[in-house]
């Protein structure tokens, strides 16, 4: 074999791969798009202004990673609802369980995916910032 055509099959193939689409994203500034069923970060729902959470207990005992912690009490119509409502993010392995067991379409997953923080404590989100998520 003449020792050049490797060199020339080569240049090839990188001259065809300048010119294709690029297959990598100038992150941050570029933003992908994620599936439609991709699993990002939870948010809860709401329906007239109050979070559509009946604390159940269904979620936090199908959740494998038991990362999901619920406490309830009852308002003055005797209905049930969350008072406290964390997951810790750590320990979530993204599975959608939650989502799949909850009978009320109180729990949803999101499009958010960049969930890096500096402490421990912040990974752990609360009712009031799961809410505040869309
Ligand atoms: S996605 Fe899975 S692991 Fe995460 S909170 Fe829901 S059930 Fe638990
Ligand atoms: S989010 Fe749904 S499944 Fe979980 S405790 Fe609330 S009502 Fe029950």
């Amino acid at each position: 074999m003449n020792p050049i055509t490797p060199i020339i099959n080569g240049m090839k193939i990188t001259l065809k791969h300048m010119f294709m689409k690029p297959v990598t994203l100038q992150y941050p500034t570029e933003r992908p798009k994620v599936a439609i069923r991709f699993r990002g970060l939870h948010a809860l729902n709401v329906s007239h202004d109050k979070a559509k959470c009946v604390a159940c207990y269904l979620c936090p005992t199908v959740c494998p990673a038991k990362c999901i912690t619920v406490e309830a009490a009852e308002d003055a119509n005797h209905d049930k609802y969350a008072t406290v409502y964390e997951i810790d993010m750590l320990r979530c392995i993204f599975c959608g369980y939650c989502v799949e067991a909850c009978p009320v379409d109180a729990v949803k997953m999101t499009e958010e995916f960049e969930l890096a923080n500096y402490n421990r404590k912040d990974f752990i989100y609360s009712k009031e910032r799961l809410l505040v998520k869309k």
